[in-house]
């Protein structure tokens, strides 16, 4: 074996095709591992790899008579084949102590019969040396009685069991043609008319011409969408099994064989028989049997094509012992099978084939012809068939070799359908959805009364919202007003309440007034100012407070309020009209409701507040008065005076006493009866200044308490002012609490104007639609 392998060494180094083998060896004995990725090369599309099955015929009585060894083995249980020192690995391997030949079709050819009925182009290629059973295994020369052994007889009666059990509504049409290439041309064998049609009776491995005007010859076209057809080939139409077989059989016949050394019925041709299968589904009735147009439009066509290819086999010259027409034959099928081995080698080299190298179809019919079976838009199987022979064992490695490579090749299947249908099934999509579209916005479909009363509720939204920003401005003037007019107040009310601490604190009219133009007015003048001031701030206390109420009451009045987008007051609309009644989902409605709801107590909750405090302030500034009145004042001042002239008065009689007691002293050292007079006179008059002097101090003593209760009340209110100062801060803390509540109202609903617009917007999108799709659907009756 070791001497056989180096031999093929030596002729691969002199031939193209088993260079490219040779230069590959590495990659071949990597595929003992049987990787068979599947992956996307192209397009997206999903790959398909070229499954490759081995099939092993038994040694043949000449090769018995020859003496020859099997030297081909099996590896039990894998669909490895050991040949020599080479071991291979493929897809399945029958035949020998493999698999029996017989489930070759159950596995191989089956699911590529079913993938037609789903609209996938098949290649079944049965490839190997001469001699070594691709003719048998194909079931090529196939007559009506033999045994359905090879695949074409099986795929026949697949094909009409498939249609017998498929469903009603589908109408097929089963096309069948055969060719053969014959020395680089292309024969119909189906064609009594030409060259070869005449050959049953002459049979004798080549053509006789006979009188009959041959056809015009068969050209290989390439269609838009880059399949491969062939113009001039008769396409005949079969009904049934028995007319599918009786082609078969004409075919075969009329196919070029001959008798050579190595096989004495020697296929010279490569043959191709196509079976088409076209499916028409009908589209089923309505549920209420009513026609329409959908009827009449096929539901699906799909059209797919499956080759069965019976090749010539490779042959030696030298082998074969062909000369004349014979070796002229061999010359061209080698020049075929080697353009195949090209095409295998370009194909399966995976870094040639993501660098998008060149493929060779164009080097030969052959290659040409199987270009959609081979990296295109098929399915395939390819039988390697060889011999056990030792003799062959050098053919047998090099056919091992080229099926090994094909695995590599990725195909791109596809769901077939005739170009009209697809365009038509593509139409009929868009119909239907449109029809779809159509029912939804027809008038009980819902969707133009949506758009109707999202249309309405834009008015109404519109309409109120003009009223609103009108009734908005109008408050926010009025407030504005208001505002500054408190303000004023305010300034004058602080003013005079800093005039007041100042007189309390003693400091006089004058002083307090300044060079001012009231410095002249007496006091009297400047208490009425002062109640008059009082007065115009009470009034505008109670002008603000009923604003408030005013407002208070709006809330509680109607749900359908509004921000004034100022003070977070809101205002009711002016009537009742039902367009301002806004319309929304229902969720919506609620949460909005409940927001607004929330609002309004709030604002209520926070008047009452604001008005309590009012009321508190009113009360404490009210007991200030009466504290601080000009009465008050003026008894003070009063009391002031009088404890003066009381401490005058008791000073004065002091020092009189004080006087009359020094003269009493000095009266002692005279001791007659006048000074004893005086002295008692003396003592009389200071007596007297005694008791004066003690009225005098109670008077005092009194004086100091009613100073100790006016100090008392100057405390309370101290403490009073204190009160008002705390309750004016509170209030404004809460004034400006509303004002942040009524910011974010405002805020709240100028988002949801906002999304009253994107309904707006939606709605008009809705309309312009719909516009269209009965504009659509107006072209389309
Ligand atoms: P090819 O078409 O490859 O040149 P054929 O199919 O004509 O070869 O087969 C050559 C011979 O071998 C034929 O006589 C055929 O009957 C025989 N043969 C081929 N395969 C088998 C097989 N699996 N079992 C028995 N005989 C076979
Ligand atoms: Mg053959």
């Amino acid at each position: 074996m070791v001497s056989e392998s180096i031999t093929y060494q030596k002729e691969a180094e002199t031939s193209p095709v088993y260079n490219v083998l040779a230069n590959n060896n590495n990659n071949i004995c990597d595929n003992l591992t049987g990787n068979n990725v599947s992956n996307c090369v192209d397009n997206n599309l999903p790959t398909q790899a070229v499954k490759v099955a081995v099939h092993v015929r038994p040694l043949i009585a000449s090769e018995r008579l020859q003496g020859c060894k099997d030297c081909v083995s099996v590896v039990p249980g894998e669909p490895q084949v050991q040949v020599g020192n080479f071991g291979f690995t493929f897809d399945h391997v029958y035949g020998n102590t493999a698999l029996p030949s017989s489930r070759i079709f159950d596995e191989c050819v089956a699911p590529l019969v079913e993938g037609l009925f789903h609209g996938y182009n098949a290649t079944v290629l049965a490839y190997g040396q001469t001699g070594s059973g691709k003719t048998y295994t194909m079931g090529t020369t196939y007559t009506v009685g033999d045994d359905k052994n090879g695949i074409i007889p099986q795929v026949m009666d697949l094909i009409y069991d498939r249609m017998r059990s498929s469903k009603k509504n589908i109408n097929y049409q089963v096309l069948v043609s055969f060719i053969e290439i014959l020395n680089e041309e292309v024969n119909d064998l189906l064609d009594s008319n030409s060259p070869t049609g005449t050959r049953q009776d002459s049979y004798v491995g080549f053509c006789t011409r006979v009188s009959t005007p041959p056809k015009a010859s068969i050209q290989i076209r390439e269609t838009t969408n880059g399949e491969i057809t062939l113009s001039g080939v008769s396409e005949v139409e079969v009904n049934n099994l028995e007319e599918m077989a009786a082609l078969l059989e004409q075919g075969s016949l009329c196919r070029a064989t001959a008798s050579t050394n190595m096989n004495s019925q020697s296929s010279r041709s490569h043959a191709i028989l196509t079976i088409t299968l076209r499916q028409q589904r009908k589209l089923e009735l309505n549920a209420d049997n009513e026609t329409s147009l959908l009827d009449h439009i096929p539901d699906d066509n799909l059209c797919a094509k499956l080759h069965l290819v019976d090749l010539a086999g490779s042959e030696r010259v030298k082998r074969t012992g062909a000369d004349g027409i014979r070796f002229k034959e061999g010359v061209h099928i080698n020049k075929g099978l080697l353009a195949l081995g090209n095409v295998i080698s370009a194909l399966g080299d995976e870094k040639k084939r993501k660098e998008g190298g060149h493929v060779p179809y164009r080097d030969s019919k052959l290659t040409r012809l199987l270009q959609d079976s081979l990296g295109g838009n098929s399915r395939t199987v390819m039988i390697a068939c060889i011999s056990p022979a030792d003799s062959n064992a050098e053919e047998t490695l090099n056919t091992l070799k080229y099926a090994n490579r094909a695995r590599n090749i990725q195909n791109k299947p596809i769901v077939n359908r005739d170009p009209m249908t697809a365009e038509v099934q593509r139409l009929r999509q868009q119909l239907e959805l449109l029809q779809s579209q159509l029912s939804c916005c027809r008038p009980n479909g819902g969707a133009v009364e949506d758009t109707h009363i999202l249309k309405k509720k834009i008015a109404w939204l519109e309409a109120s919202n003009a009223d609103l920003q009108r009734e908005l401005q109008q408050a926010r003037d009025g407030l504005q007003f208001c505002a500054q007019r408190v303000l004023d107040v305010l300034i004058e009310r602080d003013e005079l309440r800093h005039k007041l601490d100042l007189l309390r604190s003693g400091k006089t009219w004058d002083e307090v007034n300044g060079n001012d133009e009231y410095q002249a007015c007496c006091l009297n003048d400047s208490l009425e100012l002062l109640h008059a001031y009082t007065t115009k701030i009470q009034d505008f206390e109670t002008s603000i407070n009923s604003v408030e109420d005013n407002k208070c009451g709006t809330h509680m009045d109607t749900s359908l309020i509004c921000n004034d987008g100022f003070s977070g007051v809101h205002t009711m609309q002016p009537n009742g009209d039902s367009r301002h009644i806004i319309s929304r989902t229902p969720e919506e409605e609620e949460e909005a409701a409940a927001k607004e709801l929330e609002h309004n107590r709030f604002q209520v909750s926070m008047d009452n507040e604001l008005q309590e405090l009012n009321e508190r302030l009113k009360q404490k500034e009210a007991e200030m008065k009466s504290i601080s009145n000009a009465d008050n004042l003026i008894l003070k001042q009063q009391f002031e005076k009088k404890l003066l002239e009381l401490e005058e008065e008791k000073k004065n009689l002091q020092r009189e006493r004080d006087k009359l007691l020094l003269e009493v002293e000095n009266l002692a050292c005279v001791s007659d009866e006048q000074t004893q007079k005086i002295r008692e006179e003396y003592a009389e008059k200071l007596k007297l200044l005694e008791s004066q002097l003690a009225e005098l101090k109670r008077k005092q003593d009194s004086q100091a308490q009613l100073l100790r209760q006016k100090l008392k009340s100057d405390d309370a209110a101290k403490r009073l002012q204190e009160d008002i100062q705390r309750i004016k801060s509170q209030k404004v803390q809460l004034q400006n609490k509303i004002k942040q509540e009524g910011d974010q109202f405002r805020l709240w609903k100028a988002s949801r104007e906002k999304e009253l617009l994107q309904l707006k917007k939606e709605g008009r999108r809705n309309e312009h639609e719909l516009l269209k799709l009965q504009a659509l659907n107006q072209r389309q009756k």
